[in-house]
């Protein structure tokens, strides 16, 4: 019998609505390229999504089309998410830091039919339209008239009759949006939203004991546009009827600082990179800026070691809260809350669940997979992490041989190697990939690295296998020092004896200025294992 309920779809549309009608006056802010501020409310959004949805239809975009962004995070970006699905079309947003060559790839891979395109990046953009086919280029913050073969965002939506808006998504289940994976885990693979997924993951983030998104937050997604949908916060901001500000182009931390400082921003979301060159900049400049309007800088994407954790909580008085998620869950995976049972907790306990990547969303479920089955839920046993939920990807885009992401049951294989304890958080102790396999034993590369990154004279650090004659894998450290500071080897390494088995401590330390970054800000160690893979350890005759 079925039950007696409506059967409303869980669209995009649904959520704009909302914004609209409950929280029409609510205010998006964006920092612009020439760093004005520029102020609209949800109204406003909701007309000019309108308007675009009616241009683009008038481009001759029609159902399942994609049009992809190249931008930074703003208004105009913020006006695609709802607009591009509104017009039954599906937004494909475009990492901006990507290799042309792989940028093109992706371009053509998913058929993109219209580009928007910001003014300051047509320069990158030039560099692949001659590989790419998308029937319309449109400049975004043009600042002089487009070249002949674009158009112009302005124009376009002037010349469009909100009016005129028919709305066609009808189906929850409709492709919304899609984003491709970076180059951590090879050829990028697209990932393909439905209104659905959206929907439910932007209700699961309002939830308290994941981001607990409200009214009263001013959020502010450093994440970029482009990296697994700002962690959804354009979307789940606008349910709550949060104020959103939008840093524009500028992610420098004193940027940031006076945006967090100025808008009186509660909840700020980024990649530990992020936050770490933040920390630093509020280290040397403590009395520079207000941030005490913060309430949780959220941090994902790689792990955030513990020791910047408690940083930022004994010398700011700011919160960070660590979650997991991957392009395939939309991102919203786990969050590490401290549990009421260890509320009166000491600080070291607290902080060591608050280093987790935490338990599972609403909607969520996890497992992981050993060698021998499905390992307990004991903190200890390693396996590889497998999820499922409504907003996690049953499939890629187009992607033939991608089958083994799957299992036979349905689950979605993360290849991140985790332990699940008895309360059900899960700590990632690496990617699959980057396991360090020394002596027949695993060394977790992320527990060396968070350790490092405790070092006082270490800022960043990458632990990566390097081939070694007796051990098969020895562990490397590429590390970057503070500026001014020459820790050696030896301290570095008496550091890490406080803390790990003798065999698991790096057999050598590399100093670098910085470390090479993937398109989303993390460390890409598939760059250092090829500029290390000939290494040969110092002392490696003595072994
Ligand atoms: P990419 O695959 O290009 O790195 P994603 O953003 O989808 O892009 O990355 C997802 C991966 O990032 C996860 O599989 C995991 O390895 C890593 N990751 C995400 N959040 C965390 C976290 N809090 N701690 C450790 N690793 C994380």
């Amino acid at each position: 019998m079925d039950g007696l309920m409506m059967k409303g779809p869980l669209t995009i549309p649904a959520i704009l609505r909302r914004a609209e009608t409950v929280f029409g006056h609510k205010t998006i802010v964006t920092r612009r390229p020439d760093r004005s501020l520029h102020r609209y409310t949800y109204a406003d959004l909701g007309q000019r999504a309108r308007r675009l949805a009616v241009a683009l239809a008038g481009l001759g975009v029609g159902p399942g089309d994609r049009v992809a962004t190249l931008g930074w995070n703003h208004h105009q970006h913020l006006e695609a998410y709802f607009g591009v699905p509104m017009a039954g079309a599906v937004l494909h947003t475009l990492n901006l830091r990507l290799h042309a060559d792989e940028l093109a790839y992706i371009v053509n891979h998913a058929g993109d039919r219209v580009v928007l395109v910001d003014q300051d990046l047509l320069p990158l953009f030039q560099q692949i339209r001659a590989d790419v086919n998308p029937k319309h280029v449109v400049i975004v913050e043009a600042d002089s008239p487009p070249p002949d073969d674009m158009l112009e965002y302005e124009a376009l939506l002037e010349a469009a009759d909100p009016a005129a808006f028919t709305p066609l998504v009808t189906d929850e289940h409709q492709a919304a949006s899609m984003c491709y994976t970076t180059g951590t885990t090879g050829r990028p693979k697209g990932v393909l939203y439905s209104h659905r997924a959206i929907f439910l993951h932007s209700l699961a983030s309002l939830a308290i004991d994941t981001l607990g998104i409200s009214e009263s937050d001013v959020a502010l997604p450093v994440v970029p546009m482009f990296h697994a949908n700002a962690w959804g916060i354009p979307y789940s901001a606008a349910m709550a009827g949060a104020t959103q500000v939008l840093p524009g182009p500028y992610l420098d931390p004193a940027s940031l600082l006076e945006l967090v400082q100025n808008e009186r921003v509660t909840v700020a979301l980024g990649v530990p990179t992020v936050w770490l060159a933040l920390l630093q900049t509020l280290d040397t400049h403590r009395d520079d800026w207000d941030v005490s309007s913060v309430r949780m800088l959220l941090v994902g994407g790689s792990a955030a070691p513990a020791s910047m954790i408690q940083a930022f909580e004994e010398r700011h008085g700011l919160t960070v809260v660590h979650a997991w998620g991957m392009t395939e869950t939309s991102p919203l995976g786990t969050v590490a809350h401290v549990p009421s049972e260890l509320a009166l907790a000491p600080a070291e306990q607290r902080l060591a669940v608050r280093a987790k990547q935490g338990r599972p969303a609403p909607c969520i479920e996890i497992r992981a997979r050993g060698a021998d089955g499905f390992v307990p839920w004991d903190g200890r046993s390693l396996g590889e992490l497998e999820v499922r939920g409504p907003w996690v990807a049953a499939d890629y885009f187009n992607h033939a041989g991608e089958g083994h992401a799957f299992t036979d049951d349905g689950w979605f294989r993360t290849g991140d190697i985790v332990t699940i304890d008895d309360h059900g958080y899960i700590e990632i102790h690496d990617r699959a990939k980057d396991l360090i396999k020394s002596g027949g034993e695993w060394i977790s590369s992320v527990a060396i690295e968070n350790a490092l990154m405790g070092h006082p004279d270490i800022v960043e650090a990458a632990v990566i296998a390097v081939p070694h004659p007796k051990w098969v894998e020895r562990p490397l450290a590429v590390v970057v020092a503070r500026p001014g500071r020459t820790p050696s080897s030896e301290d570095l390494r008496a550091h890490l004896a406080a803390r790990f088995e003798r065999w698991m401590i790096p057999d050598a330390f590399e100093f670098l200025h910085e470390l090479p970054r993937t398109g989303t800000g993390k460390f890409l160690k598939s760059a250092l294992r090829a500029r290390f893979k000939d290494y040969t350890f110092p002392d490696q005759e003595a072994w």
